[in-house]
């Protein structure tokens, strides 16, 4: 039977359940750290190659987008909505953006 991963109680066929998706992507301002590559050594740059060839392909992707899912009952789903981030202050978020 599927269980609320906030909280565990179950939830069976056919009852009132969420599906919440949360999308973690790279944000990307268009900014290259050229300066931090102009006084690179060769060395340098050969090391930073090696290390963005060798780094195992799922981690290199997670850094730049990650999804998750999650199964939700409705008192989760609403406690998950008012306050995604858990912080005590519910309405400190002076940087987040919600969408309608
Ligand atoms: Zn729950």
């Amino acid at each position: 039977m599927i269980t609320c991963d906030r909280c565990g109680k179950p939830l069976p066929a056919g009852s009132s359940k969420y599906l919440i998706i949360i999308q973690a992507t790279a944000d990307f301002d268009g900014f290259l750290g050229v300066e931090d590559f102009r006084y690179s050594s060769d060395s340098q740059l050969e090391k930073l190659a090696y290390e963005l060839n060798n780094e195992r392909g799922d981690k290199t992707m997670k850094d730049v987008f990650e999804k998750k899912a999650l199964i939700l009952c409705p008192a989760c789903k609403k406690a998950f909505m008012e306050n995604p981030l858990n912080q005590v202050e519910k309405d400190a978020y002076p940087n987040g953006r919600f969408l309608q």
